[in-house]
């Protein structure tokens, strides 16, 4: 049988006192890092890479020196491949609902309750952290409740009425649906919500600082450059809500999942690296608060179906080939249709040189040549080789057919472009980090958290 989280029944983790007295203890500070469509060989993949990068360090991710160790299954409660709202859901409120769901059960109408709210109403502060927008599916399931996770509006519309004290990561997409309705700026003020977009305005908030939300382009991390990048927004988060009575504190790495979508292995390890970082400035404050601190880090799904060959002792160099995401390269092969400057054979050496490509094997080649020559060959898709069509769908097969050679000198093959019902990892260090060991669902771990949080 797996193991169960009694916990939630009981309340609280408990600690023998005594002659045989248990007494509840329940942590002050709770930290769930989310890595949206991180799979264990996300989260190994971007470890070889470190690791041969950083010889020195070792282990090197954070996240996987956690001492506790679990994986979780994910699917939505119809028994599908979970979408980032359901499995978000069941995170949040510990309840399995339907795919596209935020907060509400498989009716689409009955309240669920997200541990944000539990640790509200325990008087803990609360802080909702991500590298994607505040409203998007897996941040909303922390304080919205709307049957269609699109509905961004409504969600931006519910954000200011939780009372929260921190909220940080990329522009409310509701503000693109805000047409004829109440301004989101104005949600957020008449909610007594101040509004921060600058770093200057950023770097000056301080210790006690309430109803902040942070809203701000983050960007790729393999772009360079950011400048609000999600360690930072965490920092900050623990910086303004550090102190009593605790806090509750959700953080996700959301690019994880959109670099898997895309099949492109150097942006997916550079966005698991950034949130890795996010980890590492948790346990910082772990290390200061080891009597009173979890810290569980887990995925709402894997994405890509990311799988790992042997070793390649060129990693790193192959990796590091890459200099920007690959849509980059998606809008350079446009353009060089459009203008139509450049042949098929011409963008087959400049991509393969731009990838750094340099040993393909024949067949990869070949390959290669052929996504290329087809890519240019019609606007039309399905004036498409059918065989190319059904290998890349909609996506620029150029560019794609140089990201899966990429990843198998990497040591690593997509094997698909949806999310997949593998099991995610979980680990997990701190006050009640024991209940995340063995084998459980997503929905359990929202339990688990729920019963701390309300002991
Ligand atoms: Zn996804």
């Amino acid at each position: 049988m797996n193991r169960r989280f009694f916990i939630g029944a009981m309340g609280a983790a408990s600690v023998a006192l005594g002659a045989g007295r248990i007494a509840p203890v329940s942590p002050k500070y709770v930290f769930l890092l989310i890595g949206d469509g991180m799979g264990g060989a996300q989260r190994e993949v971007a470890e070889r890479y470190a690791r041969a990068k950083y010889p020195s360090r070792n282990p090197v991710l954070s996240m996987n020196r956690l001492p506790v160790r679990g994986m979780a299954s994910t699917n939505d409660i119809a028994g599908k491949v979970t979408d980032s709202a359901a499995s978000g859901t069941a995170l949040a409120c510990g309840e399995k609902t339907l795919n596209g769901t935020v907060g509400l059960g498989r009716d689409l109408k009955s309240p669920l309750r997200s541990m944000a709210y539990d640790a509200q109403e325990a008087g803990m502060k609360v802080g909702i952290v991500t590298s994607v927008p505040i409203d998007h599916a897996t941040p909303a399931c922390f304080y919205a409740r709307v049957p269609k996770r699109n509905m961004y509006y409504e969600i931006t519309e519910q954000l200011p009425q939780t009372g929260f004290d921190y909220f940080a990561g990329e522009p409310l997409l509701g503000r693109g649906r805000a047409k004829g309705k109440t301004a989101p700026d104005q949600l957020l003020e008449a909610g007594g919500y101040r509004l921060v977009k600058t770093r200057r305005e950023f770097d000056a908030l301080q210790a006690g600082d309430r109803k902040i939300v942070v809203e701000h382009k983050m960007g790729y991390a393999i772009d360079g450059g950011q400048e609000f990048p999600l360690a930072d927004l965490t920092r900050k988060g623990i910086e303004l809500l550090d102190g009593e009575p605790g806090f509750f504190m959700m953080v996700e790495g959301g690019k994880i999942d959109w670099s898997g979508h895309a099949n492109d292995l150097a942006t997916n390890i550079h966005e698991t690296l950034a949130f890795d970082e996010a980890v590492a400035a948790v346990m910082e404050f772990y290390e200061k608060h080891r009597d009173e601190t979890l810290v569980v880090v887990t995925a709402d799904h894997e994405t890509g179906g990311l799988e790992l060959a042997s070793r390649s002792p060129k990693m790193v160099e192959v990796v590091d080939a890459q200099e920007s995401r690959g849509q980059k390269y998606v809008d350079e092969v446009g353009v060089w249709k459009k203008q139509g400057s450049v042949s098929a054979g011409t963008a087959f050496d400049r991509l393969v040189g731009d990838f750094g490509l340099s040993d393909l094997t024949s067949d990869s080649a070949e390959h290669i040549r052929k996504a290329v020559e087809q890519t240019f060959k019609s606007r039309e898709k399905d004036a498409r080789d059918p065989e190319i069509q059904k290998m890349y769908g909609k996506r620029n097969a150029a560019v794609t057919s140089c990201l899966h050679a990429l990843a198998e000198c990497a040591g690593a093959r997509w094997t698909s472009y949806q999310h997949t019902a593998a099991l995610v990892p979980t680990t997990a260090v701190g006050v009640g980090a024991d209940q995340f060991a063995g084998e459980y669902s997503n929905a359990d771990i929202g339990k688990c958290l729920k019963g701390l949080m309300q002991g």
